[in-house]
Parts: structure tokens; C-alpha cells; sequence
């Protein structure tokens, strides 16, 4: 593709070329010390049952059920106390007729015995310095009995690829003796801001200068989808300076991310440095706003994200296109932002000729959910990127949205979503859609 031709294509399109070029990333061993939040990258087996053997759950005493046939109130039976036995160890005898060995939780139940009854439930003894219990009910076979592979029997698939790893599968992943885990490499994002017009964080403003946000930003967004980055320092709208600090950032990285310069004015130079490169532009023109100019390309193997500038475009971008690319390389099922259904609470006159992200407050109301736009609507804003927890998505082609209408909604926290989204709202088409009055 001509990286100078610009022919807008939808937003479903953009992501689906995406996903088409997605691979997996590398695994790695780590120690399962260190596997917090990483994604596993094998399926884990359970190599033995749990419990590996028959044990107590109660403190108390293994006996043999039937001894207790007859126990009542006014008919004690007494057994006599063999041994004690704590978790950890075994017991030396077996329980046979008439006798009982005191077991603590977790221990493995001795042979002979078939249920254990708990330490308040009986009378302890002492004759001749012989211990004896006291029983005054009847106990069934298999009473308190915690059995082998009861809670996971051996084989059993317990976490697949792509597993993001909580402290619940670390639990288990102890439990069968995984002392180190096969994950997915984090991928290396290059983050590389352009325009001549920034300033690094720790300077003071200068005229026509402003400070550079996206770095940061953008930084954040994709250590939370779990990558690592290196975050290059700013450089000035210079075609020549620019094709090489993009290919230091490959170099380097298995994605570079560039903010700024990736559209048509005098000083974009992105584009030129994409055909510089040879790179395969998937598409440099999306039918969405903001950051219509975003642009995606592969260039042998790694990725090159081409933001927009302005930081509520970048932010968008960002979500919308290297996400999937960082999750499903992890084989992460649900790679994409959390998609809603919600409410809109006020008037959105603004039309919209391409698929709308309007940075939005999403709330719980009391039957369904309520969406709100977060503040100024303009893709240079940053202080509604603050007050947003949600993108408001209006399909292109409608002509404004009425208070009460339901709309679809993403967050890029929760449980992430498949593609493709699997209800309408996201995507009307345009002939089904101008804006239709609500009751
Ligand atoms: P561009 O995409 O280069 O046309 O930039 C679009 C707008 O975003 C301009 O107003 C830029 O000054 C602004 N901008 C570009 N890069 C950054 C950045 N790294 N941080 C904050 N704003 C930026
Ligand atoms: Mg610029």
C-alpha cells in the first residue's frame, strides 16, 4: 500500500488486519517467585491428586465407624487411644476394632480406620495410664474423611496457555511442584514521541513548546497490558533523524510505538519513514475519530504503531490496536478492551461521520449502567482523559445521540473481550443508522 494514497477503511477492518499479523511471543522459565501477572505459555497438568493422600480435615480421632453402631447417650462406647499422630506424619499402627488413634488436621488417616470424629465429640480417659475415648453417637463410614484426588485428580488440565497467572493459580501451580513456569517473554515496546514542539518532562515551558505526554502515557498503558518498555527520548519533526531513531527503536524493540507526525501536514514525516523503511503499511487511515491517521505496519517481524499526536488519539490508538497485539501474542482469549452496553445520560449533538471514541464516565445505575462523555470532546484534550474510565463508541454515519440511548461502551480494565464485538451497537452500518429518537 502507498503510504501517500489515504483511503479511510472501518474501524473492524483496521483491527482485523491487525490480528491477522499477530504471532506468539517468545516463552521463558521463571521462577514462580517472580510469575506475578505474566501470562503462562504452557498448559499446567496436575502431576499428582490432591489430596495425594486420605487425611483429616478435623483435629480429632480416626476409628473404625462400626465400633459406633450402638453408641448413644446412655451407651458410651470406649475405644482405646493408640497413638498420636500430627500432619506430617504417619501413623505405626493400624486402627482395628476397639481402638482409635488421635489424629490432627491434615494428617493422613491410618490404615483400618474409615472415619474420624472430632476432638469436642468425645470423652478423653486416662486408666492406668492408658488412654481411652468415650463415644456417644454413632459415626458412618467415611466421616470427615478428606479422600485422595478429591479436590484435583492427577491429569487433570488445570490452567491452559494463556493463563494470566493470580495468586490462585500460584497456589496451584506450588501445589504440583512448579517451582519455575513457562510465561511469555514481555514484549519490548519502543516508545519514540516526535515534534519540535516538545519538551522533555523536567523542563520548564518555553513559547510554542508544550511538554511531552504521550511517552508517558502511552508507557502506562502498555506496562498495564503487560509489556515492558523503552522509552526513547523525544525527537524533532526531521525525516532523516527520524528514519533512524525508528530503526534503533526496531532494533530494539519487538513493537515501536510513535507518537505525532504520522498525518499530512508539512512536518508528518512518519509516513516517509514507513516507505524509507519498506515497511508494510496494514493501513495508514481508519474511519474513527479521534486518530483517523493512525497508522499500523509490520517491518520484518516487529510492529511499528503510528500514533496520532494529540493525546485522546493516542490514548484510543493505543487501545483499540496494540492491545490485541500484546494479548493475543500472550494467547490471551479475551485480548481486546472490556466491551458494555450502557445508557447515555445526556444529549451527544455532535455528528459523527466516522466511528466516535468519546472519552466517557461509565457508572453503575440501578438497572443497567450509565455513560456520561468525560468533558471538552476534542483530541488534543487531556484533562477528560482523566476524569474517563470508559470509551463511549458511536458507530460512523449517525447524525448525533439522544439522551436515553443505549450505546456501547469499552473499558480497558476488566475481563477484555473477543473479537469480534459481538453486538450491533458498535458498528451499524450506515444504512441503518442516523440517529433515531429515543422515548
Ligand atoms: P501531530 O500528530 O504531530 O500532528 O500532533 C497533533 C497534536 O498533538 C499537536 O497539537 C501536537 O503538539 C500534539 N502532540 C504531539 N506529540 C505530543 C506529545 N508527545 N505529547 C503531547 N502532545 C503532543
Ligand atoms: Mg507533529
Amino acid at each position: 500500500m502507498s503510504v501517500t494514497k489515504r483511503t479511510p477503511i472501518p474501524v473492524s477492518e483496521a483491527v482485523e488486519r491487525v490480528m491477522k499479523h499477530t504471532n506468539h511471543w517468545h516463552s521463558e522459565r521463571i521462577s514462580l517467585t517472580e510469575c506475578d501477572d505474566r501470562v503462562l505459555a504452557e498448559d499446567v497438568t496436575a502431576a499428582n491428586d490432591v489430596p495425594p493422600f486420605n487425611r483429616s480435615p478435623y483435629d480429632g480421632f480416626a476409628i473404625f465407624s462400626s465400633d459406633t453402631c450402638e453408641a448413644s447417650e446412655n451407651n458410651p462406647i470406649k475405644l482405646q487411644v493408640l497413638e498420636t499422630i500430627g500432619a506430617g506424619h504417619v501413623a505405626q499402627h493400624s486402627v482395628t476394632s476397639g481402638t482409635a488413634i488421635r489424629i490432627m488436621t491434615g494428617a493422613q488417616i491410618p490404615d483400618g480406620a474409615d472415619a474420624v470424629i472430632m476432638l469436642e465429640l468425645v470423652k478423653e480417659i486416662k486408666e492406668n495410664d492408658i488412654s481411652f475415648i468415650e463415644i456417644r453417637r454413632t459415626v458412618k463410614r467415611n466421616d470427615n474423611i478428606s479422600f485422595q484426588g478429591e479436590d484435583t485428580k492427577e491429569g487433570t488440565v488445570l490452567a491452559e496457555a494463556g493463563t494470566l497467572i493470580t495468586p490462585g493459580l500460584i497456589a496451584v501451580l506450588a501445589t504440583f511442584g512448579f517451582h519455575t513456569v513457562s510465561v511469555f517473554k514481555k514484549p519490548v515496546v519502543g516508545i519514540l514521541s516526535t515534534g519540535t514542539e516538545l519538551l522533555d518532562i523536567h523542563e520548564p515551558l518555553q513559547p510554542g513548546k508544550i511538554r511531552n505526554s504521550n511517552a508517558y502515557m502511552a508507557a502506562a498503558q502498555v506496562k498495564a497490558m503487560g509489556a515492558d518498555v523503552k522509552l526513547y527520548q523525544h525527537r524533532e519533526d526531521d525525516l532523516d533523524a527520524l528514519y533512524e531513531n525508528v530503526q534503533d527503536c526496531l532494533n530494539e524493540s519487538d513493537i515501536v510505538i510513535t507518537t505525532g507526525g504520522v498525518s499530512v501536514g508539512d512536518f508528518d514525516y512518519l509516513p516517509a519513514v514507513y516507505e524509507k523503511l519498506g515497511a508494510q503499511v496494514l493501513f495508514n487511515k481508519i474511519a474513527m475519530r479521534p486518530g483517523s491517521v493512525t497508522t499500523v505496519a509490520t517491518c520484518n517481524g516487529k510492529w511499528l504503531f503510528g500514533l496520532s499526536g494529540n493525546p485522546s488519539a493516542c490514548f484510543v490508538g493505543c487501545e483499540l490496536f496494540v492491545r490485541p497485539v500484546i494479548l493475543a501474542g500472550m494467547k490471551r482469549s479475551k485480548p481486546h478492551c472490556s466491551v458494555h452496553k450502557a445508557i447515555l445520560t445526556t444529549d451527544f449533538p455532535k455528528p459523527n461521520p466516522f466511528t466516535r471514541f468519546v472519552r466517557a464516565i461509565l457508572k453503575d445505575g440501578e438497572n443497567n449502567r450509565h455513560v456520561t462523555p468525560a468533558g471538552l470532546d476534542k483530541s488534543s484534550s487531556i484533562s477528560s482523559l482523566l476524569a474517563a474510565n470508559s470509551l463511549i463508541v458511536l458507530p460512523g454515519r449517525t447524525r448525533g445521540w439522544e439522551r436515553g440511548s443505549e450505546v456501547g461502551v469499552l473499558t480497558w480494565y476488566g475481563e477484555g473481550s473477543e473479537w469480534p464485538w459481538d453486538f450491533p451497537l458498535f458498528f451499524k452500518s450506515s444504512a441503518t443508522k442516523t440517529a433515531e429518537k429515543q422515548p
